[in-house]
């Protein structure tokens, strides 16, 4: 984008204000992960800890069946941490 393509500062929202609910939802922020969490299904045993540690609410569950949502899971590899049988391996983003 060139610098004559960017916006204003009049067409900016005022710092900190959110103009309208969910815009966050728009916003991919799983682009900013450098490592991903990849987890090994036949070690999980379905406790939800990483489920529930994760600050991004990025991992969902059915059943005790965990994934990852990699649109906003941002890598920061709480899960990993907090599995107790290392079911999640952080993996390189290629
Ligand atoms: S790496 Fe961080 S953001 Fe991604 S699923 Fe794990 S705890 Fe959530
Ligand atoms: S913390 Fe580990 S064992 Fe527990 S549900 Fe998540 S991946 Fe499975």
């Amino acid at each position: 984008m060139s610098r004559d393509e960017l916006p204003g500062w009049r067409s900016i929202a005022i710092g900190s204000v959110i103009p309208e609910p969910a815009t966050a939802r728009k916003y991919r922020t799983g682009d900013w992960r450098v490592f991903r969490p990849v987890i090994d299904l036949d070690k999980c045993i379905g406790c939800l800890l990483c489920w529930i540690y994760c600050p991004d609410a990025s991992i969902q569950q059915s059943d005790r069946k965990v994934k990852v949502d990699y649109d906003y899971c941002k890598g920061c590899g709480i899960c990993a941490e907090e599995c107790p049988v290392k079911a999640i391996a952080m993996v390189e983003e290629a």
